[in-house]
C-alpha cells in the first residue's frame, strides 16, 4: 500500500552499522594519532596542492561520510598549527587530552542548550564555575560565572561589567554618547584583548592608558596613581584598572594586593587578565604568587592554557552575581521562564554574558576536573615553571645562546647570539625560528624584547619534557651557528 505521504527525510545514517564501523575508525585513528604524537613532526608547512584544494565548487550533492573522512584524513588531519606536540611552545597554546576529547564527543553527541533550561548539563556548568570561584578565593555564593569561548571574551565580559557598574550613565539605556571618557588602565603588557575590548565597548582606545612597566614588566603603581589623577584633572572618568597574573610576552604578575589597595581607595573596578596566571591557584607551592586576586572585581582565565583542555574554554567570574547578571540579563516572551517544565529557572547562563546559544564547554571540564584531580593538574603546571627555570638555566650556560628576560613564570625569551654583530641578530632568530618550525623541530613563537627579536618559549605543554627541551637549545645553537654563517656569505 501506498504510504500517505511524500518521502521524508533525516540526517541519521541511512545505514547505522556502517556508520557504526566508520565511527570506530574515526575514534581509533584519533586516538592512535595521539598515543604516538610524540613521533610525528612538530609542525608541517602545508603543500600547495593541498591549500588550493580548499576552493572547490559549492558541494549540492553528497559525497557520503565515508569519502569525506578519507579527503580529513588526506588534507586537513596533517595540517593543524601543532599545538598538540611536545615540542610546541609558541604563544600560549595548550595540547588538548585525550579525555578532553571524548568529552568534546560525548557533549556534541548530547548537544544541550547551554543558556540554562532545566536539566544536568547547566548544573554541570554550575558546579564548575562554582568549583573555580572557591579556587579563585571568590564566594561560591555571592559570586557568578559563565564559561565562554577564550581569554578575550572573558576579559572582555568583566571589563563590561566594569563599564555597566562604574560608568556612572545608564550605559544599557543610553549607551556612553554625551558622557564623560572613561578611562580604563593596565600595562604596557596588557594583552591585546583590552585594546579590542574598549573598542567593542564604546570606550574607545582613547580610553585605554597602558602604564610604563619596571624591568620585570609589572605595572608601575606610582606612575598608574599619577595618570589616574592626571585624567580626573581633565574631566575624564576612570573606572577600571586591569591587572595581569601572567602577561603574555614573559609571565610576569602584577603587584596584585598593590592594585587591590590602589582600586579600593579610587573606588575603581579591577579586573584581572589570568589568562594562564589565574591557575597558578591549583598549585600547593606557586599560588601564593596571585595571591590578591581572590580582592578583584572580576576575573578572566583560560581553561585551554594552563587547564590543558581542548580549545575552546575560558571562565569569567565576578564576586558580585548580582553586579554581572544586570550587566547582561535580558528577557522576552519567547523564551519566558515558567514555573515547571523545560525552561523552569529560566537561561542563568544566558544572563551571564552575551551569548544565547552555547554549547557544553563545561563537561570537558568536569570530567577532567575529577577524572584527573586538580593536585595533578596543579603539579603540571609546577612541572612546566620547573622545566621553564631548566630551560633559562641551560641558555645561560649556552656560549651562543642569550636570555632575553626574566623568565619569572613558564615563559623563556632568548636569542642566537654566536659571534655575529648586533645589527644581523634580528634577521638571524628570525629565520632560526623559521627552520626550526619548517623542520619540525619544535615551536617557538617570537616577539620583541628591547626592541630585539627573541624567540619565546611558554610551557603550558603537559607532553614537554626535560630532554625536548634539551634537545631545543641543541636545535637553536646549531641552526643560529647555520644561518649565521648563511648570512655572513651573503
Ligand atoms: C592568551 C591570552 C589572552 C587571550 O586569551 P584567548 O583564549 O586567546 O582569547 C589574554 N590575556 C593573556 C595574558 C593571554 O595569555
Amino acid at each position: 500500500m501506498a504510504e500517505p505521504y511524500p518521502i521524508e527525510e533525516s540526517l541519521d545514517p541511512e545505514d547505522w552499522p556502517a556508520f557504526r564501523r566508520l565511527a570506530h575508525r574515526m575514534l581509533d585513528e584519533s586516538l592512535d594519532e595521539l598515543e604516538t604524537i610524540r613521533e610525528a613532526p612538530a609542525w608541517r608547512a602545508m603543500p600547495e596542492a593541498v591549500r588550493s584544494s580548499f576552493e572547490e565548487e559549492l558541494p549540492w550533492e553528497g559525497l557520503g561520510a565515508e569519502e569525506v573522512y578519507r579527503q580529513y584524513r588526506e588534507r586537513v588531519r596533517p595540517y593543524t598549527n601543532g599545538n598538540r606536540h611536545p615540542a610546541f611552545y609558541g604563544w600560549a597554546q595548550s595540547n588538548g587530552t585525550p579525555l578532553g576529547a571524548m568529552a568534546a564527543f560525548l557533549a556534541a553527541a548530547l548537544n544541550p542548550h547551554m543558556a540554562g533550561f532545566n536539566q544536568a548539563p547547566a548544573r554541570v556548568e554550575e558546579q564548575v564555575v562554582s568549583w573555580l570561584a572557591e579556587l579563585m578565593g571568590f564566594s561560591r555564593a555571592a559570586s557568578s560565572g559563565v564559561l565562554v569561548t577564550g581569554g578575550t571574551m572573558a576579559n572582555i565580559l568583566g571589563l563590561a561589567v566594569a563599564r555597566h557598574v562604574k560608568a556612572g550613565v545608564p550605559v544599557r539605556e543610553r549607551g556612553l554618547a554625551g558622557g564623560p571618557q572613561l578611562m580604563v588602565y593596565g600595562s604596557s603588557a596588557t594583552h591585546v584583548w583590552a585594546q579590542k575590548g574598549v573598542e567593542l565597548l564604546g570606550i574607545g582606545r582613547d580610553g585605554l592608558r597602558l602604564i610604563v612597566t619596571d624591568d620585570d614588566d609589572r605595572i608601575s603603581l606610582t606612575e598608574l596613581e599619577r595618570a589616574i589623577a592626571e585624567d580626573r584633572a581633565q574631566g575624564r572618568r576612570p573606572i577600571c584598572v586591569i591587572g595581569s597574573a601572567g602577561t603574555v610576552n614573559i609571565g610576569a604578575i602584577d603587584d596584585l594586593p598593590g592594585l587591590a589597595a590602589l582600586c579600593r581607595r579610587e573606588g575603581l573596578w579591577l579586573h584581572i587578565d589570568g589568562a594562564f596566571g589565574a591557575l597558578l591557584k591549583l598549585t600547593k607551592t606557586l599560588r601564593g604568587r596571585v595571591s590578591g586576586l581572590e580582592v578583584a572585581d572580576s576575573v578572566g582565565f583560560d581553561l585551554h592554557k594552563w587547564g590543558y583542555l581542548p580549545f575552546e574554554i575560558a571562565c569569567v567570574l565576578c564576586r558580585d552575581g548580582a553586579a554581572q547578571r544586570a550587566a547582561f540579563a535580558a528577557s522576552s516572551p519567547y523564551i519566558a521562564e515558567t514555573s515547571r517544565g523545560v525552561i523552569a529557572g529560566g537561561l542563568p547562563l544566558a544572563d551571564l554574558g552575551v551569548d544565547l546559544t552555547r554549547g557544553f564547554k563545561a563537561l570537558k571540564a568536569w570530567m577532567a576536573f575529577k577524572a584527573e584531580g586538580l593536585s595533578k593538574i596543579g603539579r603540571l603546571i609546577e612541572q612546566n615553571v620547573a622545566q621553564a627555570a631548566f630551560l633559562a638555566g641551560l641558555i645561560d650556560a649556552h656560549p651562543e645562546l642569550e636570555r632575553r628576560a626574566p623568565a619569572p613564570l613558564n615563559v623563556v625569551c632568548f636569542r642566537y647570539r654566536g659571534a655575529a654583530p648586533e645589527e644581523a641578530l634580528d634577521g638571524i632568530n628570525r629565520e632560526l625560528l623559521l627552520r626550526l618550525q619548517e623542520r619540525g623541530l619544535a615551536v617557538p613563537s617570537s616577539t620583541l624584547r628591547g626592541g630585539a627579536v627573541a624567540l619565546r618559549v611558554c610551557l603550558v605543554n603537559h607532553r614537554t619534557r626535560r630532554s625536548d627541551l634539551e634537545a631545543l637549545v641543541a636545535a637553536a645553537a646549531s641552526i643560529g651557528g647555520e644561518v649565521a654563517s648563511d648570512s655572513a656569505l651573503q
